[in-house]
């Protein structure tokens, strides 16, 4: 069986995991935003002039959706304000003085033995490390998992990495092979399910082969190696690569049987549950052609951009663009003094020269954006659609189901702005059926007090 899927495209990787892993002085201050998942955000747990310890929880929010923060340093919280946030807007964050001790707080002990093969003792630990899915999707582990049970019989664990540039999970499987089978371990007694397979992209050899001397099978687990293709790792490819399985439009994984876990995502359930360690690093490559050299940093949460860049050797150029993740599916942020957040992977400094964008791009009717999309959809029509924002149109040709994965403006010889347009169409119908509910609702009141 061939480990792939149809369609996608081949960018330059610009990738380095020979760049061995550096570990980034963190900065004087910290700026822990209370959202760094999606689900409810977190309150703050802490005041001005509180002490806090390294790996304390300084946020949460009861609700089932949402993840606990905790604090990167130790040292005294010197803010509770909104600070500007890596997706843009002013959000509640807590600033914390780096007092430059690490004092680590003793709050989450390693699980115990017979712990460590309890799913309900796993799921908890995952929820209270603030563990969520730290390929990009911010979606609170535990929750998900949760979610899952019952329905789903096959996990797989995502670790094609195929974003250009970003390193971060090569170096999890080169440096920690061993831990990461036994997080993906965790997340399969976690799941109730036999069997993880783990998709890795061939060009990550030397780290399929030190897996599988490790002997993967003990822990219940395959290694899948898959086609270089991008976007191998986005969820619904990854599924149709591993088993065969589709998932259909409006269907989620578990729809049919499956669930997928980042890699980092999976270390860090791995270190939750071994070393009572909650979310509060990664590894973040700093790269793009403002950097003087690309650097593959572990780097604490909350480390503002314009710090972290500073700490990797400086700009050669003034950076035009920040984008956070890959250039292909990454968002711009708009502030060097946004903080890394869990999901994190990358931080790209851009001059003009990656910058693609032509003024008044004109359609050239050549199909090349049809020919690589990987969910088969026509992105010149939902252009076409979008730009009269004619919703009818849109729909039919299925604008929702497209996963922004960019390939077609990658592919696109006239260098239209199709995966913008996409995520803004996106945006428009969630904001339309808002609206629609809202009116819905004032009907249905208005009604009531009529009676
Ligand atoms: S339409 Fe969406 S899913 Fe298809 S290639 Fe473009 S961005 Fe990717
Ligand atoms: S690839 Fe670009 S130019 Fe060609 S049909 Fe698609 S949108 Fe038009």
């Amino acid at each position: 069986m061939s480990h792939t899927f149809k369609g996608g495209v081949h960018p330059n990787y610009n990738k380095a995991p020979e760049i061995p892993v550096s570990v980034i002085t963190p900065p004087a201050q910290v700026v822990i935003p209370m959202a760094q998942h999606i689900g409810a955000p977190c309150k703050p747990l802490v005041s001005v002039g509180d002490y806090v310890t390294m790996g304390q929880k300084i946020g949460e929010n009861p609700a089932p959706v949402s993840a606990p923060v905790h604090a990167s340093v130790s040292g005294k919280v010197v803010a509770v304000e909104p600070r500007p946030h890596p997706l843009g807007d002013m959000i509640m964050a807590v600033v914390i003085e780096n007092d430059y001790q690490d004092t680590p707080c003793t709050d989450l002990a390693p699980l115990t033995e017979e712990q460590l093969r309890d799913p309900e003792a796993i799921l908890e630990r995952m929820r209270e490390a603030g563990v969520v899915g730290m390929g990009g999707a911010m979606f609170p582990t535990a929750f998900k998992i949760r979610g899952g049970i019952g329905k789903v019989d096959t996990l797989i664990i995502n670790g094609a990495e195929c974003e250009p540039y970003l390193n971060g999970d090569h170096l999890t499987m080169l440096n920690f092979p061993e831990q990461l089978l036994k997080g993906i371990e965790l997340v399969r007694i976690a799941s109730h399910v036999e069997k993880a397979y783990y998709g890795i992209e061939k060009n990550k050899q030397d780290a399929i082969d030190l897996l599988n001397s490790l002997d993967p099978a003990k822990y219940g687990i395959e290694i899948v190696p898959e086609e270089v293709k991008y976007p191998q790792g986005g969820e619904k490819l990854q599924i149709k690569a591993v088993t065969g399985r589709e998932v259909k439009p409006g269907q989620l994984p578990a729809g049919v049987g499956c669930n997928v876990v980042s890699t980092r995502t999976a270390y860090a359930i791995y270190q939750a549950c071994y070393e009572g360690k909650p979310v509060i690093e990664r590894i973040v490559t700093v790269a793009g052609s403002a950097m003087k050299a690309p650097v593959n940093a572990l780097t604490r949460v909350g480390t503002p951009f314009g710090y972290l860049a500073e700490q990797c050797g400086g700009f050669v150029k003034t950076p035009r663009k920040i984008v956070l993740g890959g250039p292909m599916m990454g968002i711009c942020a708009t502030s060097f003094d946004a903080p890394t957040v869990k999901g994190t992977a990358g931080v790209l400094f851009f001059t003009e020269k990656e910058d693609k964008t032509v003024k008044d791009p004109h359609c050239l009717r050549c199909g090349k954006c049809i020919s690589v999309c990987p969910m088969n959809l026509e992105p010149v029509f939902m252009y076409m659609y979008y730009s009269k924002h004619d919703f009818a149109g849109m729909e039919k040709f299925h604008i929702t189901e497209c996963i922004e994965c960019g390939s077609c403006s990658y592919n696109c010889p006239a260098r239209m702005p199709l995966t913008h347009a996409f995520k803004t169409a996106k945006l428009m119908f969630q904001a339309k059926a808002a609206a629609e509910k809202a009116k819905a609702e004032a009907a249905a009141a208005a009604k009531e007090a009529k009676q």
